[in-house]
């Protein structure tokens, strides 16, 4: 048989090329916007057929393909305005009262806490619940976590740079709730050889990518908190217009 010139084995390959990818991935590179960078599928990666490594991993972490997570500091004017509006109102407003009931109870239900260090292997949805019962024994109230929900609505609403999609809105959620509890801290002392005493600190965080922040922000949108947003996030911006003082300058 004869062998193809160099010019047609080039042609095959890239035919071959083109039936692996399929119909749906005709394009090797990544779909955001000057990146440039191979598909995960076009790479031998994984199945990702629109996206690179680089951003799925982003879509993982965050929420989105391209928007970073909301930082702290853009958030907490939004905290301070749901958390005075929900204290406002905690007691005579009958939505408001059911979801932080709800709340209450998914905490109670969440079951025991684990050291962070033994959530090795653990399925998402037992890391999420762990998560939630976490927040139970550090004593976090479900007023507060009703109150970071309205907040990452709020400003999820009135960002223009954020993504409209639930998806994005639920890691967030999860986020900013993770940080009131998310970490095992040990502190001991050791006495060295000379017998000098040192401290010693152990900070484990776990990991908060991918599923787990899925699963929590699942748990953390009963469907009583969702009517509360429903109802309640224009009070709460409204709210923000009327108290919140830009900060001075100084
Ligand atoms: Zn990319």
């Amino acid at each position: 048989m004869l062998q193809p010139s160099g010019k047609r084995a080039k042609r095959r390959a890239a035919l071959k090329e083109n039936i692996r990818l399929g119909p749906l991935a005709a394009s090797a590179k990544c779909a955001i916007p000057g990146c440039g960078r191979q598909t995960m599928k076009a790479a031998r990666q994984g199945l990702a057929p629109h996206h690179c490594r680089r951003h799925v991993e982003h879509r993982q972490r965050h929420g989105s393909y391209w928007r970073p997570s909301f930082k702290a500091s853009e958030l907490r004017p939004f905290i301070t305005a749901a958390t005075a509006y929900v204290g406002l109102r905690a007691a005579n407003d009958k939505f408001i009262a059911a979801a932080i009931a709800d709340m209450g109870r998914a905490l109670e239900d969440a079951g025991p806490v684990e050291l962070a260090t033994r959530l090795k292997g653990m399925s998402a949805t037992k890391r999420a619940k762990i998560g939630l019962a976490r927040l139970r024994v550090e004593g976090v109230p479900p007023q507060r976590i009703v109150s970071i929900v309205l907040a990452v609505s709020a400003l999820t609403r009135t960002d223009t740079t954020a993504p409209r999609t639930r998806e994005f809105r639920t890691v967030q959620i999860a986020k900013a709730i993770q940080r009131l509890a998310s970490g095992t801290h040990r502190i001991w002392e050791v006495e060295d050889h000379q017998g000098r005493k040192r401290r010693t600190e152990m900070h484990v965080y776990p990991k908060s990518t991918g599923r787990v922040l899925r699963e929590m922000g699942r748990m953390l949108e009963p469907p009583s908190l969702e009517l509360v947003v429903e109802k309640h996030v224009a009070g709460v911006l409204a709210h923000r217009q009327r108290y919140g003082r830009p900060r001075a300058a100084s």
